[in-house]
């Protein structure tokens, strides 16, 4: 295969692997390059949005994810880039001024360590032989040890390593062959000790589940979701729903569907609903509710949840409430707090009407508000 071949292949595979809030569905804007590769509209860690070039540098792995299409016992055809022609793959696209960022992940060729200098030797080439100054995410491979994290670091704007499931029972039900708190816990932890020294302050770090894969619960996840928040201190998480169809015989309903389900689909989103409300909305975990199964409301989003079982926080006066009283009606958030505290300076706010926000907002926020 020649070198466009290969990208052409390890970009597709790539697509399985969403830790950077990349779309795959059909109505995302992400397109093909001129080699065949997919650039990918995405959202980055620190806020904004970039045009990336995602890929992986092998297919090749030894492990067996039972969610991966790629496990090593999956027929599939296999190829390695090396990283000179990776480096220089990404640099015509960016002479082209096509992408604006690199995101590399691998599957693990050898060791853990074999695959992490991999990455890190195109990011090396980059930086040092061409000057490149621009945004690298490198993913770091289970098991990789201390110095191969703290090489990535230097290197790159961003790093994530995948926790995949909450907990070591249910990430057992995903792989035989990694161990969770060796080879995706120990590596997190290290992650956000380097982030503590000085040097590592600007490089961001991130983590995803795959929702749907080991039987976990939605309350699984928020509580893991916010000890990355609080004791790891994570940039983001990010959460995709397991597709399936591409899986083995080890996840559950594997055989009943073919594709990345609509109830998969709205889960995602309402993790991410509570990802947002624990982030920028000043909730606590323990302001997340669940149903009886431990899952969340899938006909409510989980801030209206909470307004509708706490009727005594209501009505909240848009004259006089803190901003987080403010966060807690439904319809308004952080950007509409920023307009009615400077409105509210300028002059007394009197009716539903002049609320500074859509229509559509407002008509639901009237129901919990008071001038
Ligand atoms: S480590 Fe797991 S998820 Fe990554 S490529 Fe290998 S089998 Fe797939």
């Amino acid at each position: 295969m020649d070198t466009h071949a290969k990208l052409q292949l390890l970009s597709d595979a790539s697509q399985y692997d969403l830790a950077c809030a990349c779309g795959t569905g059909n109505s995302d804007r992400r397109h093909r390059g001129s080699d065949g590769a997919w650039l990918y509209p995405v959202s980055l860690p620190g806020g904004g949005h970039s045009v990336m070039l995602k890929t992986l540098m092998s297919n090749v792995c030894v492990n067996d994810c039972g969610y991966c299409p790629y496990r090593s016992d999956t027929d599939n055809l296999r190829c390695t880039i090396s990283p000179d022609d990776m480096a220089k793959i990404y640099l015509d696209y960016v002479q082209q001024k096509k992408v604006f960022g690199l995101f590399l992940s691998s599957g693990v060729t050898g060791t853990p360590d074999r695959t992490m200098e991999m990455l890190n030797d195109t990011a090396r080439i980059l930086r040092t032989k061409h000057n490149y100054k621009g945004y690298i995410h490198l993913k770091v491979i289970p098991g990789a040890s201390d110095g191969a994290i703290e090489d990535a670091m230097c290197l790159a704007n961003a790093v994530s390593i995948n926790i995949e499931a909450p907990g070591e029972r249910r990430f057992s039900k995903l792989s035989l062959k990694k161990d969770y708190l060796r080879d995706i816990i120990r590596p997190l932890q290290q992650i956000s000790r380097f982030s503590d020294e000085s040097r590592f302050s600007k490089v961001k770090k991130t983590t995803q589940f795959i929702v749907g894969a080991s039987d976990e619960t939605d309350s699984e996840i928020v509580r893991y979701t916010a000890g990355l928040y609080n004791r790891l201190k994570l940039n983001r998480v990010y959460f995709s729903s397991y597709q399936r169809g591409l899986g083995d015989s080890r996840i559950p309903g594997e055989k009943q569907e073919l594709k990345r389900s609509d109830q998969g689909f709205v889960r995602e989103h309402r993790l991410y609903q509570v990802d947002f409300l624990l982030r920028q909305y000043g909730f606590e975990e323990s302001d997340i509710s669940f149903d009886r199964d431990n899952n969340l409301s899938l006909d409510l989003d989980p801030k209206r949840t909470w307004a509708q079982r706490h009727p005594e926080f209501y009505p909240v006066n848009v004259n006089r409430a803190d901003k987080l009283s403010l966060l807690r009606v439904p319809g308004i958030g952080p950007e509409t707090v920023k307009k009615i505290i400077q409105l509210r300076k300028q002059s007394r706010i009197c009716r539903v009407d002049t609320l500074p926000m859509v229509r559509k907002y407002r008509e639901e926020a009237a129901a919990y508000v008071s001038f």
